[in-house]
């Protein structure tokens, strides 16, 4: 049975990728040090045979067995990595640092999860993995979208200079159950509002576009990345669908039969104007692309909200 790390275990993304990996058949390590996640999304998990949870900040050197490791422990709304960006910045890079380190220890391979952050506010658009970005380095949201940009770095010098089998994917807004309710991100918020009957946030114009890949559709390439053969990537992981937040917020208060007015904020520095992947590679290298559209991955996290 292979032997399976996975950082940020306890996180949105990550209880989903371990749930994923039990029901495949792996042993499963899963590391967090809860900032952003909870233990409530792996609950399910506890006394598994084959599933054990260490609290464990990756920016601290782990000395563990395994045969492959999934990196994602990092905070990835704006509001949380800009909580504490130099943490942030850390979690980044010596994160990465002691997982390759780790990797090269074990001759495991690993995996990435980067982000279209790396892309910055995108002068390209649509957005394929050729495009080197257009990225603020002393903005508010640089601790993350260069930590993630130094991440990739590393790993593509860890694999030109000590041979570690990586996998880089780069990952386009997610969203679904398990997302964190209060994380700030805009699909958790607006799906709260609207539950709520409170005013709906848009930042800015709402002209700005994201395109919104369902969870399920995510993890299932980011395995198939983890488990191809000859191809590092980078790939870009990401629901072409692309949608304003205006049209965004429309959606929800028609999905959830809301009272909610839409209201106006300002829009946080350097948001970037557009998003929508080139979803070409994967195609051809996973034989991936999303299978779940908006409405219906909405639907099932609408569900998943109002449980709470
Ligand atoms: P999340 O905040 O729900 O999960 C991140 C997890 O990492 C949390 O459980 C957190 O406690 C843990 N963590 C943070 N810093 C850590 C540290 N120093 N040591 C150990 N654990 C730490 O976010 P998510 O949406 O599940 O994102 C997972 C990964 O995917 C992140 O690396 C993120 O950058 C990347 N990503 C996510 C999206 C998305 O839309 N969800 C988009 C692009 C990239
Ligand atoms: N956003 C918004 N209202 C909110 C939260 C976010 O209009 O309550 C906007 C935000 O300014 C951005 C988009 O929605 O333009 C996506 O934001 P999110 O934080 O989910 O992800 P990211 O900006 O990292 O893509």
């Amino acid at each position: 049975m292979q032997r399976v790390l996975v950082t940020g275990g306890a996180g949105f993304l990550g209880s989903h990728l371990c749930d994923k990996l039990i029901a495949t058949g792996y042993e499963v390590l899963c590391v967090d040090n809860l900032f952003t996640g909870s233990k409530e999304n792996i609950r399910h998990l506890s006394g598994h045979p084959h599933f054990e949870f260490m609290y464990h900040d990756i920016t601290e050197p782990l000395f563990v067995e395994v045969d492959q490791i999934y990196n994602l422990a990092c905070p990835a709304s704006p509001p949380h990595y800009q909580f504490d960006p130099i943490k942030t910045a850390k979690t980044c890079f010596l994160g990465a640092l002691n997982m390759l380190d780790l990797a090269k220890r074990c001759k495991a391979r690993i995996l990435q999860a980067s982000t279209s952050e790396v892309y910055g506010d995108p002068a390209v658009h649509p957005q394929p993995e050729t495009y080197h970005g257009n990225v603020n380095p002393i903005g508010i949201r640089s601790c993350y979208d260069e930590g993630k940009r130094i991440a990739e770095t590393l790993f593509f010098d860890y694999h030109r200079q000590h041979n570690v089998d990586i996998r880089v994917v780069r990952i386009f807004n997610t969203y679904g159950p398990r997302m964190n309710p209060e994380d700030g991100r805009v699909v958790s918020n607006f799906i709260m509002q609207a539950l709520h009957n409170e005013d709906i946030t848009i930042y800015g114009d709402g002209r700005q576009t994201r395109s919104f890949c369902y969870v399920d559709d995510l993890i299932d390439g980011m395995y198939r990345m983890m488990n191809v053969e000859g191809f590092t990537g980078p790939v870009n992981l990401g629901n072409p669908g692309e949608f304003t937040m205006l049209e965004l917020a429309e959606i929800v208060i028609a999905r959830t039969n809301s009272k909610s007015k839409i209201t106006f904020k300002s829009l946080p520095a350097d948001d970037p104007t557009q998003r929508k992947p080139v979803i070409t590679l994967a195609k051809e290298k996973l034989g991936w692309e999303p299978a779940v559209a908006l409405d219906d991955g909405l639907e099932k996290t609408i569900t998943y909200f109002r449980g709470l």
